[in-house]
């Protein structure tokens, strides 16, 4: 066997080696939209589902704002076991319904092998985090769940890892794989991660995969989005994934690094410059469909919602009579 063996050979690697042109190869999302392609496809929305009207809000006002996908995390992995753990199925019906409305194709997170199916029946895009990049039963899972993946780089994940990560989903079947890089750990404690910039062009040199950007773990603070924003489209990012919230200060997790409504659309207008200077565009959103009766699924969704204040009521009822 060959000393020299590299350490990743597979799927992942471009077909044009040492052309000066992208090899990237798009992933096709919906038939109408690609990440990879000419233009710079935006993904934006809440860190968490946390409720159908807040939701909606967000999606439109990402669309308006010229965002393509929505994302939104209905399973989350949260560092404590205490923190909120998302809507779970709840939190997929309502990403469907805001889908019905608004047309937007949705990114969120699969955590588990047993969410799979279930997951991959609601998504547009199935998301593996960074704490699961190396989760290697869930990446072959993906390989059969017949949807495209976006897959994060692991907080302390080489480069080589992340590829290899890769590897599995393409390995078990399913060659739509969208490559994240979203900070990793070093010894900077002001920022949450670090943007590792350089990941960008390595990644576009070695692979053929769509590489996109997450400045809001990256940075974990909602002032460093847009100059990180900046940053990775200038490096050659495919695209971005972003968090919105329609009051961060609310937000039930990472409320430090969230978008306002208004800071999106500044994030929006500066991405397009740079877009422009580097021959590309941003991807348009598709229109809103016409929805001409608020559908059934909207009905329940919006119940979902006065039933879960209902619920906060009475739980801040009990616990006002045991303090009392
Ligand atoms: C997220 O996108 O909400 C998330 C948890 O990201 P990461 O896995 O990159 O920490
Ligand atoms: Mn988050």
């Amino acid at each position: 066997m060959s000393q020299s063996a590299p350490e990743y050979t597979l799927a992942a690697h471009p077909t044009n080696v040492g052309d000066a042109r992208s090899s990237t190869k798009p992933v096709r999302v919906t038939p109408t939209l690609v990440i990879g392609g000419h233009d710079v496809v935006v993904a934006a929305g809440p860190c968490s589902v946390e409720g159908y009207d807040m939701l909606l809000a967000s999606a439109r006002h990402v669309q308006s704002a010229g965002g393509t996908l929505l994302r939104g995390g209905a399973f989350k992995p949260r560092t404590s076991p205490y923190a909120f753990q998302g809507l779970g199925e709840e939190g997929l019906l309502l990403l469907a319904s805001v889908r019905e409305q608004t047309g937007m194709p949705i990114v969120t997170e699969v955590m588990d092998t047993r969410q799979v199916a279930r997951v991959a029946q609601i998504a547009d895009v199935l998301q593996v985090g960074a704490r699961n990049m190396q989760n290697f039963p869930l990446l072959a899972e993906l390989g059969r769940a017949g949807k495209p993946v976006l897959l994060k780089r692991g907080a302390s994940a080489r480069i080589s890892e992340l590829l290899l990560a890769a590897e599995y989903v393409m390995a078990n079947g399913n060659d739509r794989v969208i490559l994240c890089e979203r900070g990793i750990r070093t010894f900077e404690t002001i920022t949450r991660n670090t943007l590792d910039i350089s990941a960008i062009p390595v990644l576009k040199a070695e692979t053929h995969l769509p590489v996109i950007v997450d400045p809001s773990h990256a940075g974990g603070r909602a002032d460093l989005v847009l100059p990180l924003a900046l940053a990775a489209i200038a490096a050659g990012a495919d695209g971005l994934i972003v968090e919105v919230h329609p009051d961060p200060s609310v937000a039930r997790s990472d409320a430090d690094q969230q978008l306002t409504f208004a800071q999106f659309t500044d994030l929006m207008h500066g991405i397009s410059l740079i877009a422009a200077a580097t021959n590309r565009t941003v991807r348009k959103p598709m229109p809103s469909p016409i929805v001409p009766n608020i559908a059934a699924s909207d009905a329940a969704a919006r119940s979902h919602d006065a039933q879960r204040l209902a619920q906060e009521a009475r739980a801040e009822e009990a616990l006002a009579v045991v303090a009392a």
